[in-house]
C-alpha cells in the first residue's frame, strides 16, 4: 500500500501524479538541516579544542590535525547548505508547478530521477551530458 492521504499531498497547479514530492523534499530538507547542525556544532567544537590547545600548550602538537579537520568540516558545511540552497529551490519549483521542467532543455524530468533526486534541475539526459563536458 502506497496511498498517500489526499490531505497531506502538497497542493499544486500541476503537480499531477506526483504528489509525495513535496514530502520527499521536505524530508530530505529536515535531514539536510540536521546535518548541517550537527556539523556546525562539530565545527565549533574543534574551533574550542583548537583554543584550548593553543592555551596549554604552546607547540600545539595538534595544530595542523585541528587545521585539517577544520578544513574538512568547513568543506561539509559547503556541500550540506547547498544541498540545503537546492533543496529549497526545488520546493519553489513545485509550488510553481515546474518541478518536473528541466532548467537545460525544457523537457520533462522523470519521475523517477525526481524520486530519486527530489532537489534535481535537470532531466537525466542534459545531467549526464552536463557531466561529461
Ligand atoms: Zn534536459
Amino acid at each position: 500500500m502506497t496511498a498517500v492521504p489526499a490531505s497531506r499531498a502538497h497542493p499544486g497547479p500541476s503537480a499531477g501524479d506526483a504528489p509525495s514530492l513535496g514530502l520527499l523534499l521536505e524530508a530530505e530538507r529536515a535531514a539536510t538541516l540536521a546535518r548541517l547542525r550537527t556539523l556546525r556544532i562539530e565545527f565549533d567544537g574543534v574551533v574550542l579544542d583548537a583554543l584550548d590547545a593553543n592555551l596549554d600548550d604552546e607547540h600545539d602538537p595538534e595544530g595542523p590535525t585541528i587545521a585539517w579537520e577544520r578544513a574538512q568540516l568547513a568543506s561539509l558545511i559547503d556541500d550540506a547548505s547547498s544541498s540545503l540552497a537546492d533543496l529549497d529551490e526545488a520546493l519553489q519549483r513545485l509550488e510553481r508547478g515546474t518541478s518536473a521542467t528541466c532548467e537545460r532543455c525544457g523537457g520533462t524530468i522523470a519521475a523517477e530521477r525526481l524520486e530519486a533526486r527530489p532537489g534535481t534541475r535537470e532531466c537525466i539526459r542534459c545531467a549526464w551530458f552536463g557531466r561529461t563536458r
